[in-house]
């Protein structure tokens, strides 16, 4: 008996906050990407497996398309773009609950997506905000006119409205071919990666201003046991010395609290309980020095 399957990638862009990664997690119905209220917190590109009987989507959620200001910001933005050629079929998000027509279509969305020659989706997101949503018709007609999209789909990433027909129309662009991944398989990303990101989304949640964006989290040691439980050391790399006090708070309140919830996300994630120790370390200016940037893989 043969029969046919279909796969292929499909990279998730839009502005930051628009709402890529919790498209992606809605998808997989599994916590993937991490998901903050505040802009830029997908960093890097991850890949989340979608597989049904027939067919796979390999979706690329990716880093919100922003002015590169940081040496990171660009390495960022070369992971927008190589995600982007490597897809059979392009999602543009946009939160259509905060778009300004008037502004004309977004040029650096454009910027990324013009040269693009395969299917192109765009999604309507939020769309739970609007009281009316008669309001999204001309943003639809704009769309339609500037985008050159295949399709327009409002859609609700946060209540999960609507994604059969994304799901759906996407699959009708996804060409013929064998499978990339075993479909039990939801990522290409590494236990390791996955455990750096929850810690980071903490600090998202509990470090206000700047010092989110100042970190980045090194896994330094990861020891899976048998019997016992795992144990995970992270470094967490800022970029001054008055960020390493804050992230320690007073008496090491703070990071104590760190690791405290971010273990739980990690235990959430891993499904059994975890050791979790944390340092800080600081190393000036890390998002502008090439050496460091490679070697936390940007
Ligand atoms: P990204 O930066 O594009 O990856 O955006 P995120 O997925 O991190 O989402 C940014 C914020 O928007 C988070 O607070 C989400 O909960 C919120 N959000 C995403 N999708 C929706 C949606 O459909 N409706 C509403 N009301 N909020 C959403
Ligand atoms: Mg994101």
């Amino acid at each position: 008996m043969s029969q046919t399957t279909k796969a292929g990638y499909v990279a998730i862009v839009g502005r930051p906050n628009s709402g890529k990664s919790t498209l992606m997690n809605a998808i997989l119905d599994y916590k993937l990407s991490i998901v903050t209220p505040k802009a830029q917190t997908t960093r890097k590109k991850v890949a989340g497996i979608y597989s049904t009987d027939e067919t796979q989507i390999v979706f690329l959620d990716t880093p919100g398309i922003i002015k590169a200001d940081y040496e990171m910001h660009k390495s960022m933005m070369s992971y927008v773009q190589n995600s982007v050629e490597e897809a059979d079929v392009l999602i543009v998000i946009i939160d259509a609950a905060n778009y300004d027509i008037s502004k004309g279509f977004d040029k650096m969305i454009n910027s990324y997506i013009n040269s693009y020659e395969g299917p192109k989706i765009l999604l309507l997101n939020k769309t739970d905000k609007l009281a009316d949503k008669k309001t999204l018709l001309p943003l639809m007609a704009f769309m339609q006119q500037e985008g050159g999209f295949n399709d327009i789909v409002p859609i609700s990433a946060l209540k999960k409205d609507n994604l059969d027909s994304v799901i759906e129309i996407i699959s009708k662009y996804i060409p013929e071919g064998p499978f990339f991944y075993d479909p039990e398989q939801l990522s290409t990303e590494s236990q390791r990666f996955f455990v750096s990101e929850f810690i980071r989304e903490q600090v998202f949640y509990r470090f206000k201003e700047e010092v989110p964006y100042s970190i980045e989290v090194i896994i330094n040691e990861f020891k899976e046991r048998e019997s016992g439980k795992w144990y995970i050391s992270a470094e967490i790399i800022v970029e001054r010395e008055s960020q390493k006090k804050i992230i320690i708070g007073k008496n090491g309140e703070k990071i104590k609290e760190l690791g405290k919830y971010s273990r739980k996300e990690i235990e959430k994630h891993l499904g059994f309980e975890i050791y979790l120790e944390l340092f800080v370390k600081v190393r000036d200016d890390w998002r502008n020095n090439k050496t460091l940037l490679k070697s936390y893989g940007y």
